[in-house]
């Protein structure tokens, strides 16, 4: 048995498509406890959120204490106000008006507020990473993963839209004959700069015999590639490798660019695991945000990865716990 509790204590859920990640944490931002456990998606969302309950029960079990509220990220469109699971592209059923909310809550005895997982992010550097020593920053984060999601921070808050979907960087057209894009349109970032497209032209070249260093890192065996391998394969000489890379970035710092255009903010964060390259992308990115942004210097504009890393996500499911949810934009 526990002792008296000392501290408010926030749960925060990341809902991804192969893992759910909870942590417990506090107000100051310290997480406290951590479990992940398999999505199991196929099964639907009934069992899933049943998952999501156990998690935290199980939580609850490590650090003697009840949660005061929940926040949690979904890789989708969720309806922020009614606490509604919209349309998840990439889980089995697409999880259309799943009252998330509502099912959770009296489960879990406490408040559940939903957000986009991106958007989590941003909110978690937000509070508790590079925006914590710059209140009322106006701030776009890109999460340059699987996908490429995006926040979007103006004078210090977060910005939502009327549906909580403001803020989809990935999705902006940067070739306008580009390569098809799961939301539909053509050429966008996403298709350009995620994880996948590298990988997709790292496993092309590396079969055509045109990658010998990557093909060492990974010893012939495709499924190995990541961005960071073929950062380090450019490292090593693979020039082919290199110009896939430097490309990505250029179209990335073309997506940053218009950002920057629009809003003048002070801080472009880039996390995920392409921003894990390093100095090439960051390099490429700021170069192209200079060659391209001509009405104003934007040598103020901080470009720089997550200090969060991974956790950023997790804190931001605490920030958003601790202020009882972000609130969309009312258009009625
Ligand atoms: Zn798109």
């Amino acid at each position: 048995m526990a002792a008296h509790p000392v501290a408010e204590l926030y749960a925060s859920i990341d809902l991804g498509g192969t893992k759910i990640a909870c942590a417990f944490g506090t107000a100051a931002g310290d997480i406290v406890a951590e479990r992940t456990t398999p999505t199991q998606s196929h099964e639907g969302p009934d069992a899933v959120l049943a998952r999501i309950a156990g998690l935290v029960d199980a939580l609850v079990g490590d650090v003697g204490q009840r949660p005061a509220a929940v926040g949690m990220g979904v890789p989708g469109l969720a309806d922020v106000q009614r606490g509604v699971v919209k349309f998840l592209p990439n889980l089995p059923t697409n999880w259309r008006e799943v009252p998330v909310r509502d099912t959770l809550a009296p489960r879990l005895g406490c408040p559940v507020y939903l957000l986009n997982d991106a958007r989590m992010a941003t909110l978690g550097e937000l509070a508790f990473g590079l925006g914590r020593d710059l209140p009322g920053v106006t701030m776009a984060f890109f999460t340059l993963g699987t996908g490429i999601g995006g926040g979007v921070a103006v004078e210090g808050t977060l910005r939502l839209g009327p549906l909580g979907a403001a803020g989809e960087l990935g999705h902006q057209t940067i070739l306008p004959d580009g390569p098809l894009c799961g939301c539909g349109n053509r050429g966008c970032l996403e298709t350009l700069a995620s994880g996948p497209a590298l990988i997709a032209q790292g496993v092309w070249l590396l079969h055509a015999g045109r990658a010998p260093r990557l093909y060492d890192l990974v010893q012939g065996d495709v499924s190995r590639i990541t961005p960071r391998e073929m950062a380090q394969a450019a490292e090593a000489g693979d020039d082919a490798v290199r110009d896939v890379l430097t490309r990505a970035a250029e179209y990335l710092g073309i997506g940053v660019a218009n950002v920057v255009v629009t809003l003048h903010p002070a801080l472009v964060v880039l996390g995920g695991s392409v921003a894990q390259i390093g100095p090439l992308l960051f390099d490429t990115v700021h170069a192209t945000v200079q060659r391209r942004v001509g009405m104003f210097p934007p040598d103020d504009v901080r470009i720089e990865p997550s200090r969060l890393g991974n956790q950023a996500g997790l804190l931001g499911g605490i920030a958003l716990a601790m202020r009882r949810g972000e609130q969309a934009e009312d258009r009625k």
